[in-house]
Order: C-alpha cells, then sequence, then structure tokens
C-alpha cells in the first residue's frame, strides 16, 4: 500500500467488529433452533427408521405449547398413525416410594435382553404445581437408560392433567411408529392421573406393598376397581411372608368389585425387583390378558374407544382455545367477571352472555383453517 492510499479518504482503516446488534446468545439459540427444526419428512423418515433422535426431536414438538409447533407436531403424528398401534401398552401406577421404577427397571433389562423394544413415558401431576417432578429429578433407570432398546423419557412438564394426558397419548403414537413395541406409562397414584393413564392403556397395574399397616395405602378404591392387577413389590428378605398374606388380602379385596367389562378376572402377584422373583410371572400373566381380550375382542373395542375418545378430546381443547383467544371474549371477559363480583348477574348468564358474543363475533383462528 503506497502512502498515497493510506492517506485516502476512501481508505478503510482496520477497526474492531461492529457488535452484533443482536445479543449473540440469542442469535446462537435461533441458529442452532433452526438447524434443528427438521422438515416433516425428515421427521416422519427419522422416526419411521428408528432413530431416536429424531423422535426426541419430535416429542419435544409435541410437547410445545407453541402454535407453530402445535401444527407441525399434528402433521408428524398423521403420517404415523398408520404404522402405530402395534405395540402392548401397560400402565403403572403406586405411590412414591413403591418401587414403580425399580421394577420397570426390572422387567425392562428382562425384556430388552429379548430384543423387545420398550418406550417408558411418565405423566407426573406434580410437575404442573412445582415445576419440579416427582418422577423426573431423580436419576432412574440407569441401566435400563443405557440399552438401545429402550427410551425413556420423562413427563411433559407444562400444562394441566389434561393437557399432558393428551401429549402423552400423542407420545405413544410416535414411539410405536419408531418400532418401541413395548409402551409403559408410569403415574403416581396418588391423584386423577391414573385414571388418564388407564384411558391411554391396555393393561393398568397397581404396584402396592405390604406390612404398611393400613393395607389400602392411601389408595382409592376407584383405582383398584381400574386394576387389573395389584402387584405386591419388594416381596423380599423379611419381607417376603407379609407380601404374600398381603396379596392374598387384596385379592379377597378384588372379590368386592363388580365383574369388569374386559371379561378378565383381576389378579394379585407378588415380586421383587432386586431379586427378580416374579417379574417374568407378571409379563406372563400381561401376556394372557392381551391373549384373552384380543379373543373376546375386548382390546380392540377398547383401543377403538380410546381413539374416539382422542378426537373428542382434541375438539374440546380447540373450543376451548380458540373461545378463550377470541379477541371479542377476551374484551368481555372481564367486564363479565367485574358484574359477577358486583352482583349485578349471575355467573350462569355472564356465561351465556359470553358464549353468544363467541357465536356472533366469531373471528375464531380455526375457521380460518
Ligand atoms: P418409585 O418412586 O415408585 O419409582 O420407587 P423406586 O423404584 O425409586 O424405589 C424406591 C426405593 O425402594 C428404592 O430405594 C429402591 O431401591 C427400593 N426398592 C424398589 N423395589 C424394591 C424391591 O423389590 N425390594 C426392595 N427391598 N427394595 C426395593
Amino acid at each position: 500500500m503506497t502512502s498515497q492510499n493510506k492517506k485516502s479518504a476512501l481508505h478503510v482503516n482496520k477497526g474492531i467488529d461492529q457488535p452484533s446488534s443482536m445479543n449473540e446468545r440469542l442469535l446462537e439459540k435461533l441458529k442452532s433452533r433452526k438447524k434443528s427444526l427438521l422438515s416433516i419428512d425428515e421427521y416422519v423418515d427419522g422416526i419411521l427408521s428408528g432413530d431416536r433422535v429424531t423422535l426426541s426431536k419430535a416429542i419435544t414438538l409435541v410437547e410445545s405449547n407453541l402454535g407453530e409447533h402445535y401444527e407441525t407436531a399434528q402433521k408428524i403424528i398423521e403420517r404415523c398413525l398408520p404404522y402405530s398401534g402395534n405395540s402392548i401398552r401397560i400402565g403403572i401406577t403406586g405411590v412414591p416410594g413403591v418401587g414403580k421404577s425399580s421394577f420397570i427397571e426390572a422387567l425392562g433389562n428382562r425384556l430388552t435382553s429379548k430384543d423387545k423394544k420398550m418406550a417408558v413415558l411418565a405423566i407426573d401431576p406434580s410437575s404442573e404445581r412445582s415445576k419440579g417432578s416427582i418422577l423426573g429429578d431423580k436419576t432412574r433407570m440407569e441401566s435400563l437408560s443405557g440399552s438401545d432398546k429402550a427410551f425413556i423419557r420423562p413427563s411433559p412438564s407444562a400444562g394441566s392433567l389434561g393437557g399432558v394426558a393428551r401429549k402423552t397419548r400423542e407420545i405413544i403414537i410416535l414411539c410405536e411408529a419408531a418400532g418401541f413395541d413395548h409402551v409403559f406409562v408410569e403415574t403416581v397414584g396418588v391423584g386423577q392421573s391414573e385414571i388418564a393413564v388407564h384411558s391411554m392403556v391396555d393393561f393398568f397395574l397397581l404396584l402396592m406393598l405390604s406390612g404398611a399397616g393400613d393395607e389400602l395405602q392411601g389408595i382409592k378404591r376407584g383405582i383398584m376397581e381400574i386394576s387389573d392387577a395389584i402387584v405386591i413389590n419388594k416381596a423380599d428378605g423379611s419381607n417376603k411372608n407379609a407380601a404374600s398374606q398381603a396379596a392374598i388380602n387384596y385379592a379377597n379385596a378384588l372379590h368386592l368389585f363388580p365383574a369388569k367389562e374386559s371379561g378378565w378376572t383381576p389378579r394379585t402377584q407378588t415380586c421383587s425387583s432386586i431379586t427378580g422373583e416374579g417379574i417374568l410371572d407378571i409379563w406372563e400373566m400381561v401376556l394372557e390378558y392381551i391373549a384373552f381380550t384380543k379373543n373376546n375382542k375386548y382390546f380392540y373395542q377398547k383401543r377403538q374407544e380410546q381413539e374416539k375418545f382422542r378426537m373428542y378430546d382434541s375438539i374440546n381443547e380447540r373450543l376451548k382455545n380458540d373461545f378463550y383467544q377470541n379477541p371479542k371474549i377476551r374484551e368481555l371477559q372481564k367486564e363479565m367477571e367485574t358484574m359477577i363480583i358486583d352482583q349485578k348477574i349471575s355467573a350462569y348468564v355472564a356465561a351465556q352472555r359470553l358464549f353468544s358474543a363467541y357465536k356472533k363475533g366469531y373471528t375464531g383462528s380455526e375457521s380460518n383453517k
């Protein structure tokens, strides 16, 4: 470079880089987000070829509450649906500490060693309130999670129980399309979530303990009533006899419940996830149940009912979202609330006004699609 050039007004001095107008970390995040968003074909192909990374990404979309993700997720599910349904779906419940994870791991290790593929999902009602998760925050199923034949996914952590259950139903479809032919859905037996799990599985298993004094351990009668089997866990060491006795007591209690629509007589068994005793017997029982209900067609009827439920559940959700996102409703809602508090109108009348405003001024997003 000549000295002439150096003095030229056109000479560009080497300076420092201009700072980005965007936060660098945000930029990186956006870049990686873009990268992680695949095309629908890529998602579907990945899932159908059993690629766990793609399956995980698709599940993240299903769990997302963003509208654009929801639409993409629904398209993926739609395309995976014909490849789903070929699994055995098992629901497992029981109070925290009863040994659900240990049981699933003990059984899972045996199934995967026989080349079976299993997915473990969870519905955790605590995660909504505490943001933490009874099921998700401990290191769980360490040996099973190392297997390439097992896919373990903690509970979606946001949303109502209804929302989480809906997402779990959809995640089951994706896991099945990815070739996981045994799906375990685990929940804590303390509330409504077991009813939700029951509505998405073929076989529902209640894990219990013996020697806890009160044999019913706070498990509601309704949960015992929907169970296809009650398994007394930790039947090992000095606990073995007590577990057998508890199994007899529960068997007697089960006799008092009305006969099941499935025609299946619920069983009680004992097992130990530590010694492994009884674990495979429980699996034999599950297979027996599946064969029995396939034979009397209940298996298929129940699956059909569950699919119908999925449709109505989806309609209810869409209607609710459409209603509350309607601009006219948003406007009127506060006014109605104030009028109720001031006792100018009843809650019933307020609801009626909101509903007719919704019907009249229907500009809902769904109508444009
Ligand atoms: P979860 O909260 O229901 O998932 O229960 P975990 O599987 O985390 O088990 C709770 C505790 O019980 C752990 O310390 C386990 O080691 C123990 N445990 C689980 N299954 C058995 C069993 O069959 N026998 C014995 N003795 N302990 C068990």
